[in-house]
């Protein structure tokens, strides 16, 4: 029995990689510094798995930016902006350009697209296509990083994605033929490649085919097929280990069993009942190894040992213990890097400590699991059994996670608690007569540029460099300068700026009952950027209001409304590591309630306008189309509890961003907020048509200019786009907004470009006003 880890995080435990990156592109770090940091990543990550006894070690799951562009790279698919920056740069350089764009005297050219990884959170990068695509072995990385681990003494498992999927996951840059077709001609690049780690002497190669998990085309169960059988005649003593994850292998199963691999690997944490499938299958015929994907490599519970052993005993009993290996689910590229850096008992608790386990820490849960079942009786693995068990059965009773008034409540929920009291066009009228907004109501997303200031507040605040008064002054002012600011441009809804938050659901982490929030738990996002989401462990309640001061502060300084500012319950949900003992829509909908009070908290201190962002509800979606229903029900049914309980005047907004609504409109439409703001600029309103041909009927607010960069759009720009969108919508149901909040941008751009847009949405008004 073998040992299997799919991947290992690669940023560094304390983020190193992102640090030296970051310095590179400045030009403040060397090339020679640069790698050498990804050597030592790379080594230490190697070391670790080797001396924890790790079977198979895989290499080639380090990036410097994303393992996807490391593929495009590998098979010489250089889209041609780029020709240029190959024939002159070197090929990290060039690796650079394409992921972020390259802007100086000599060249021009913007990055590749930019994906979410099925349904994670790591984004990876587009690769392109032509009709007449050329393909050629360009970087070696995959066999140089083998032999980097061999003259180690480490013998590793290179990870490469396969072909197929590659092609499944790039997109056609014309019209006129299908990305598969492609594959006999990236065939023979591949073939190479293998053959070149062949020669180093790699004897097991984890090919990722995470397609797998979707649902795909019979056209592409052929290419797979095809590349399998290749493969199995080309290299006949090389041992494949067919790898995907994140679902069931579903209706692929049967093409699947068929393929002549060394190991198939099982996603058993997502999808745990193909075991018995695969095992019942008739084309089962026992002839390959079983990779058994039983530890998480997506979330940071520990793995239950006791069931844990039990399924491998299972599996061992019919099929016999050579053929069975204890696997990571997927890589731990989405897990945070070590429990032990966690030393903060105030954020992270030892109660809730003791239920964790890291990357680090699942490596030797894989080592102690086998140890258990190949009959391991020392006293240190009897020890960590012991432990296990003992984590485990404290978690079914804790008083930290189990709260009988929270699980009370939402046992209790019925339809009502999900309807407002009137239907749309009733709260329309009566929020107008409330409201008063002029045509064309100007307004923003939320937060207003957090400066190095602000965030050097906070974290003073954290060092007890700050007393909690001291720092509320600060937010204090910092709110009344940002009250001012937009009543002098002239903006029509205001907002307090968020200047108090550090992330939009860190912040509500923070403050409810059920989380907890580690010091170095964060995940690659994409590049060098990575995200902290806090931990889930418990029964969610509230336990005092969260924003209500601030924002009553905010609307006290002025006579316009003041927009109340939340993070829905899915996008909570979405960005947090959730616990696995009760199903999402149980946990879901509890946050739903705490947000519910947080709303009629707000409504009670008087905020008439109250947002409830969900810019996560089309991530949440299931990979294959059969489950979205059940998923879109209980997240719709979470907004809708979330958002109920206020009065028929109380204007509801919600705020949504990088989404294609095409396939979830219906839904959407379904959440019934007063008021839905999105990103649209970037299409030039072209995201708005599914909302027009849908014939949405609530108020819905464009974004007229995109946050991303900090280029100011002139003031015709936006006229152009609001033109647009007045021909599309009726006037009654538009607002003038920019793309997404302005966190990220400075106070000089975000002025100027807050400007054109009130003059823009004046200029509106104004044609308005001739045309009666
Ligand atoms: N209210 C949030 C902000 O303005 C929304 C952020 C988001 O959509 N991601 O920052
Ligand atoms: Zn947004």
């Amino acid at each position: 029995m073998k040992t299997n880890v799919l991947g290992y995080p690669r940023i560094g435990a304390k983020r190193e990689l992102k640090k030296v990156s970051e310095r590179y592109w400045k030009g403040a770090a060397t090339k020679t510094e640069l790698v050498e940091m990804g050597k030592q990543l790379k080594l230490s990550n190697w070391r670790l798995m080797q001396q924890a006894g790790i079977d198979l070690i895989p290499s080639n799951d380090f990036s410097f930016y994303d393992q996807v562009l490391d593929a495009t790279l590998t098979y010489g698919c250089i889209p041609a902006r780029y020709q240029k920056i190959k024939e002159k740069e070197s090929k990290l350089d060039l690796y650079f350009a394409m992921a972020r764009g390259l802007q100086n005297n000599e060249f021009d050219v913007t990055a590749m697209e930019m994906t979410k990884w099925f349904d994670t959170n790591y984004h990876y990068l587009v690769p392109e296509f032509t009709a007449n695509q050329k393909f050629e072995l360009f970087s070696l990385k995959p066999i140089n990083e083998f032999k980097e681990a061999l003259a180690h003494n480490i013998t590793t498992k290179p990870v490469v994605l396969s072909p197929v999927t590659y092609l499944l996951l790039g997109k056609e840059k014309e019209e006129g033929f299908n990305k598969i077709d492609l594959l006999d001609d990236l065939l023979p690049v591949f073939y190479k490649l293998i053959e070149g780690l062949v020669d180093a002497g790699a004897t097991h190669i984890q090919i990722d085919e995470p397609c797998l998990a979707l649902d795909i085309t019979d056209k592409d169960r052929e290419a797979i097929k095809k590349l399998y059988k290749e493969l199995a005649s080309k290299f006949s003593s090389l041992k494949i280990i067919l790898t995907s994850y994140f679902d069931c292998y579903g209706d692929n199963l049967e093409t699947v069993l068929q393929l002549p691999v060394h190991a198939l690997h099982l996603d058993l944490v997502r999808c745990s009942l193909q075991l018995d499938d695969v095992l019942d299958a008739a084309n089962f015929k026992n002839d390959k190894i079983l990779s058994l994907g039983l530890i998480d490599g997506r979330n940071i519970w520990k793995t239950n040992f006791e069931d844990t052993i039990a399924t491998v005993k299972k599996v061992e009993s019919k099929i016999g213990i050579d053929k069975v290996w204890l696997a990571t689910s997927c890589s731990l590229l989405h897990s945070p890097y070590d429990l032990d850096l966690e030393q903060n008992e105030e954020t992270l608790p030892a109660s809730v400590k003791q239920w964790l386990a890291f990357a680090k820490q699942k490596v030797d849960e894989l080592v102690t699991i086998k140890k258990l079942v190949t009959g391991d009786t020392s006293k240190e693995v009897a020890a960590k059994l012991l432990n296990n068990n003992r984590a485990h059965s404290t978690k079914k009773e804790s008083s930290v996670i189990h709260n009988a008034a929270v699980k009370a409540r939402v046992s209790l929920l019925t339809a009502n608690d999900s309807e407002r009291n009137a239907e749309f066009l009733t709260r329309q009228k009566i929020q107008k007569d409330q409201l008063k907004l002029p045509a064309y109501p100007t307004t923003t997303i939320g937060s207003f540029p957090q400066t190095k200031e602000v965030r050097s507040w906070r974290s003073k605040l954290k060092k007890k460099e700050l007393s909690l008064d001291a720092y509320n002054e600060l937010i204090k002012q910092e709110i009344e300068e940002t009250i001012r600011f937009q009543e002098k441009i002239g903006l029509d809804v205001l907002v307090h700026g968020e200047c108090e938050r550090n992330d939009m659901v860190e912040y509500f982490g923070e403050k409810l009952e059920g989380f907890a929030i580690s010091s170095f738990g964060w995940v690659q996002s994409y590049g060098s950027r990575a995200v902290k989401p806090p931990i889930l462990f418990g029964d969610v309640s509230r336990p005092s209001a969260i924003t209500v001061k601030w924002s009553a502060y905010a609307q006290s300084l002025s006579s316009k409304f003041v927009k109340g500012m939340l993070t829905g319950p899915i996008t909570i949900l979405q960005w947090s590591f959730v616990r696995n003992d009760q199903a999402r829509s149980t946990t879901c909908k509890q946050i739903a309630l705490a947000i519910r009070d947080e709303v009629v908290d707000l409504e009670q201190a008087g905020i008439q306008v109250i947002q409830v962002d969900e810019p996560a509800i089309r991530e949440g979606l299931p990979l294959r189309k059969e489950y979205w229903s059940t998923y879109l029900n209980w997240a719709v049914e979470s907004f809708k509890i979330a958002t109920s309980g206020v009065a028929d005047k109380t204007q509801i907004h919600t705020h949504m961003c990088y989404s294609e609504f095409n396939d979830i409109i219906e839904h959407i439409t379904s959440l019934d907020a007063d008021v839905i703001t999105i990103e649209t600029s970037r299409s030039k309103m072209d995201l708005l048509n599914v909302f027009v041909d849908f014939k949405y009927p609530n108020e819905i607010g464009p974004g007229v200019y995109d946050i991303h960069s900090p280029r100011v759009p002139t003031l015709l720009e936006i006229e152009e786009l609001l033109v647009k969108a007045s021909k599309l919508l009726p006037t009654d149901n538009i607002w003038v907004n920019p793309d997404c909040g302005l966190k990220t941008r400075d106070w000089p751009e975000t002025k100027a470009a807050l400007e054109n847009l009130v003059a823009a949405a004046k200029t509106m008004r104004s044609k308005l006003e001739k045309a009666y």
